[in-house]
């Protein structure tokens, strides 16, 4: 049976400059109420001016117990950590990078040729038992995400699956659905979600009207705006004249407690203490 997922709350992104002097548009960050489960950031840097060279951007910070996923429209940005891993996350580009037990590392954004810089970062939590697992990364290129097209909509499959395509990132603990849809003026997608999922809907470009049920046309949504939905098994989307461009993310919720900590997320204050002990005695990456 089709349970249409509503809209719960609509959430108007915050401008904060994070890292050394970047502007970004934040719809939520870490916080131990764990209300977004299993997501615990979602940033999207769009507006920021940043300029070559080592000043702006996110120098040198370690990262323990979550993942961030990074998805590039326009511009880059370069990375290099504590690892020995270094490359650069192109337009279309994603990386999903599991921080596991520590890493340090630096992200560097630069401009596209359009001189823009548009991309996403979303932090995924990691269950207490891999909070301390081995550090990975999984680097797609654009190419290499499928996307599928019908009917005036577009979506691209970073990871789970829609309508039979799997994304590419792989094995991680949430079981994330990670879509960017885009849908022509006026056409309409129906998107199957795991029951048992939390799900957000980020929309960044366009109007449209979202949380479509057979007898309700949905809420107006004009970008820029973060969804909270309601549970169900099918999110259903009609694009207004111009169309509409939005990121879908779900994930299993892990219910445990969080305690963040700037760019640490642990279950305990004790964890935290322990990651900015090893900080400074010089222990927190293990090679
Ligand atoms: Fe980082």
């Amino acid at each position: 049976m089709n349970i249409p997922r509503k809209i719960k709350q609509i959430i108007e992104p915050q401008f904060v400059i994070e890292g050394a002097g970047v502007l970004l548009r934040r719809s939520f960050g870490p916080n131990r109420a764990n209300l977004f489960d299993p997501f615990l950031l979602f940033d999207h840097f769009a507006f920021n001016d940043p300029i070559e060279g080592p000043i702006r951007g996110f120098p040198t910070h370690p990262h323990r117990g979550i993942e961030t996923v990074t998805y590039m429209l326009e511009g880059n940005v370069r990375h290099r950590d504590s690892l020995g891993n270094m490359g650069v996350i192109g337009p279309g580009d994603v990386q999903w990078m599991t921080s596991g037990r520590g890493i340090l590392h630096e992200e560097m954004p630069r401009r596209g040729p359009s001189g823009l810089i548009v991309g996403f970062q979303l932090w995924v939590n990691l269950p207490a038992a891999l909070k301390m697992s081995q550090p990975r990364y999984q680097e797609i290129s654009a190419d290499s995400i499928p996307m599928i097209e019908d009917g005036g909509a577009r979506v691209r499959v970073v990871a789970g699956e829609y309508s039979g395509v799997a994304g590419p990132v792989t094995e991680i603990a949430a079981r994330p659905l990670y879509l960017d849809v885009a849908l022509d003026g006026g056409a309409q997608i129906h998107l199957p979600l795991a029951a048992d999922h939390f799900a957000l809907a980020y929309v960044f470009e366009g109007e449209g009207f979202f949380g479509m049920e057979p007898d309700r046309p949905g809420e107006f949504v004009r970008a820029v705006r973060m969804l909270v939905l309601e549970d169900g098994n099918t999110f259903s989307v009609r694009a207004g004249e111009a169309g509409v461009r939005f990121m879908l993310m779900a994930g299993a919720p892990i219910r445990e407690p969080i305690f963040p900590y700037g760019p640490f997320v642990m279950n305990t204050q004790e964890e935290i203490q322990q990651a900015l002990l090893e900080l400074r005695n010089g222990t927190f990456v293990q090679n």
